[in-house]
């Protein structure tokens, strides 16, 4: 499957915010927007930033779409189905990128970044209900328990991801059990209870057009 390969600090610069695809590094010194808070690229100190209205809806679009590692063609599959679905269609949309296995992998602080998440995840080292997924794009439901598998368990890297998330604050919509390696998603969250620093609204609209 295709996926975007630039190094990874310049997508936050070009969004001109932390999307945290680097674990550890993010919440440090060694953060790249935290270093060099302008655009990549040559002219990337002296860009003027003020955008058109489309300009910003785009902005929104991919900054939510890289958030959580989503191809232009998968996220404009997620909003369709979000138009289908009650309620807003912003939040919606959320829910349902919130609902991928592999960013209730990372939710649940058994990998350090999304794009690790989504490498664990298709190297086999989860069930859902019991059973193997190996597609990190797979959408949960709640009620759906998300299990390290029990031979993976016990892996030096599960260890040590599951010990430096141990302090990592729990979730109102994902109940998890670190020494079993476990998660049960109570519910989909609200726009509330999601951290994404995106105006959905402006996606809705871009879309809309
Ligand atoms: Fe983004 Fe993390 Fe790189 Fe900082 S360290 S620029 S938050 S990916």
């Amino acid at each position: 499957m295709a996926r975007y390969t630039d190094a990874t600090c310049r997508i936050c610069r070009r969004e001109g915010e932390k999307l945290f695809l680097k674990g550890d590094r993010c919440y440090s010194d060694k953060c790249a927007l935290a270093r060099r808070a302008y655009a990549p690229g040559q002219h990337g100190q002296g860009r003027n930033r003020k955008l058109s209205e489309y300009g910003m809806q785009l902005r929104e679009k991919q900054k939510a779409r890289k958030y959580y590692g989503v191809l232009e063609g998968q996220f404009e599959g997620y909003f369709e189905l979000a138009t289908k679905k009650q309620g807003m269609t912003g939040e919606n949309l959320l829910k349902i990128l919130e609902s991928r296995l592999d960013n209730v992998v990372y939710r649940a602080g058994f990998a350090m970044s999304r794009p690790e998440a989504r490498q664990l995840v298709k190297h086999s080292h989860f069930t859902v209900n019991g059973k193997k997924v190996n597609i990190p794009s797979y959408l949960l439901k709640a009620g759906d328990v998300v299990a390290i598998r029990e031979k993976s368990m016990s892996l030096d890297k599960f260890k040590a991801v599951i010990e430096a998330n141990s302090s990592k604050p729990a979730l109102n919509w994902l109940s998890v059990d670190r020494a079993k390696g476990t998660a049960t998603v109570v519910n989909l969250p609200n726009r509330d209870e999601i951290d994404l620093p995106v105006q959905e609204h402006l996606i809705v609209e871009l879309y809309s057009k």
